[in-house]
């Protein structure tokens, strides 16, 4: 991120000063002009206690440097910069800060409440699946398989028929859905394909593996259980 830093030199005062000019040799034509230093960058504006000050000639319109500055100069130099009425000195924020400030923040919390909220959607759901009882719907991202090839994978449903010890049937829906998203009817008639049976403790942790093929023949995550 770019931004810049600058210096301001606000006016706080001049004071003419009978002086002789140490560079044109002219009285009353010098004048002392006082300035302090502001510091402003996109995010803040600081007022400092840091004053300057230069001589400037009337006469000859333009500044005498402070190494040719008589004694007196430096004198009335000296005495007008102690009774200076300067700014307070004061550090102050503009919008950006706070914006700034405010955006990591918000971020934070859209993240949070992200996450709070989707990881509470897939701790009922884990819960509801743990729970599955007779009747139930699942979708599944599912692959058949023969022996090690993929034959086949995307999502379909399945309605659980029977749950029996460590093992549950489900039996497919009639619609395979292999790319997009499909309009799945849930009814129950629906579900008109093979019947599986797979393990009821994989089942439990979103997983959908036959247990009685020795092939492996199909695999699903459950991504949803419908009561
Ligand atoms: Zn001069």
């Amino acid at each position: 991120m770019y931004f810049s830093v600058t210096d301001y030199y606000d006016p706080i005062g001049t004071k003419q000063i009978p002086s002789k000019c140490p560079g044109c040799g002219t009285s009353n034509c010098l004048e002392l002009q006082f300035h302090q230093k502001r510091i402003e960058t996109a995010f803040s504006k600081k007022i400092t206690s840091n004053v300057s000050g230069k001589l400037f000639c009337d006469n000859t319109q333009s500044e005498i440097a402070p190494v040719v500055w008589t004694d007196e100069i430096e004198q009335y130099y000296l005495n007008e910069k102690s009774i200076l009425k300067l700014q307070p000195k004061r550090l102050s924020f503009t919008k950006w800060f706070y914006i700034l400030l405010m955006l990591p923040l918000s971020i934070i919390s859209v993240v949070i409440g992200y996450n709070v909220f989707g990881q509470n959607d897939y701790e009922s759901e884990s819960e509801a699946i743990e729970q599955v009882s007779v009747g139930d719907k699942i979708m599944v991202l599912y692959t058949t398989t023969d022996s090690a090839n993929v034959i086949d994978n995307g999502n379909t449903w399945f309605l659980v028929k029977k749950i029996d010890a460590d093992s549950i049937w489900v039996q497919r829906h009639k619609v395979f859905a292999t790319e997009g998203d499909a309009n799945f009817d849930l009814a129950t008639s629906k579900f008109t394909e093979e019947t599986l049976k797979a393990s009821l403790k994989q089942f439990k942790t979103r997983g959908l593996f036959g247990h009685d093929y020795p092939a492996q023949k199909f695999s699903g995550y459950i991504t949803t259980l419908i009561k």
